[in-house]
């Protein structure tokens, strides 16, 4: 790395709290040297309340572009100076290009969903999803899933304070994009969740539920709601396989994990950052020998 440092080389970098953990530095520093770009990738630890100055910081030194994970996905949000049509609608980001001193912010995760979906032959366009959650990831899912083409919506969320928010997006989604149908229906109507998914073509798990270290738990405690031919997707991606797709491919469904959606959402970054396609096979490949 340090070789490759010099005097010309850009920076990119992550901001949020925490980053310590982050697996970004090393998948783009690895994309930059199979590239051979004269780029290097650092994480900052900032909290909301130094975001404001964190991007003042970004402008000053003339970074190519950040990313940005909690709790400064919003905040972020209003201190750009133009958003893409998800990030608007969403009110967040977590991809910020420098475009010659314009700072442009994009969210990549509902992209990233879409297109693991695809690379898994699966399209959402006239599509009836069945998301579960109203958090971050589920809110950019829904948005990306409707910009994409989709028939229909329905949003279930547990009683908690994610459900405002969920008819907050609704709202939103009905002017934005008129022809998605969107529904918000409380976690507690199972009858409703069993003839949503009945009628629907993709469940996707938007919640934490299922993640390490609770890998026993899965909001489909009926697994007659299963049948062959829905797709069954999950955003968790640590365990590589929860419950929900371990019960659902028993049941015959196909199943996407959430890994890929974390790797398909760095690479559309990549790519808004470098104009270049991530080194995504390579990359996974590097990743498994270091197992
Ligand atoms: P968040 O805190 O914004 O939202 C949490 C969601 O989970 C809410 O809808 C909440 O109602 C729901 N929830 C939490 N506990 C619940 C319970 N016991 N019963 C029912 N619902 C419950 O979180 P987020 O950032 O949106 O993350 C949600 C999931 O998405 C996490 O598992 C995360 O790992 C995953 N995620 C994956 C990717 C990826 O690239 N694969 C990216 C972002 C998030």
């Amino acid at each position: 790395m340090e070789q490759r440092i010099k005097g010309s080389t850009g920076l990119l970098c992550l901001i949020g709290s925490p980053v310590g953990h982050s697996g970004s530095p090393a998948m783009y520093n690895f994309s930059f040297r199979h590239h051979g770009l004269d780029y290097a990738y650092m994480a900052f630890d900032i909290r909301e309340e130094e975001a404001e100055a964190a991007v003042q910081a970004m402008r000053l030194l003339n970074v190519r572009g950040f990313n940005v994970t909690m709790p400064c996905k919003n905040v972020v949000a209003g201190l750009v100076d133009e958003l893409s049509p998800a990030a608007r609608i969403i009110g967040a980001v977590n991809t910020v290009v420098n475009d010659q001193g314009r700072l442009v912010g994009h969210m990549t995760d509902g992209g990233g969903f879409v297109r693991n979906l695809r690379e898994h032959g699966v399209d959402v366009k006239d599509k009836k999803i069945v998301l579960l959650g109203a958090g971050g990831a589920a809110t950019a899912i829904a948005v990306e899933c409707a910009l994409q083409g989709a028939r229909a919506i329905s949003v279930f969320n547990a009683n908690d304070p994610f459900l405002d928010r969920a008819r907050t997006t609704a709202e939103t989604l009905a002017v934005e994009v008129p022809g998605c149908q969107v529904k918000v229906i409380c976690l507690e109507d199972q009858k409703a969740l069993r003839d949503e998914i009945a009628s629907g073509d993709i469940l996707v798990n938007a919640t934490s539920v299922g993640m390490k270290p609770r890998e026993d738990a899965t909001l489909i405690g009926d697994v007659t709601m299963f049948r062959p031919g829905l797709v069954v997707a999950d955003t968790v991606y640590n365990p590589l396989e929860t419950k929900l797709m371990r019960q659902a491919r028993e049941a015959g469904c196909q199943v996407i994990g959430g890994k890929g959606m974390l790797l398909w959402q760095g690479a559309i970054a990549f790519k808004l950052y470098t104009g270049l396609d991530m080194p995504v096979e390579e990359y996974q490949k590097e990743q498994e020998k270091s197992v």
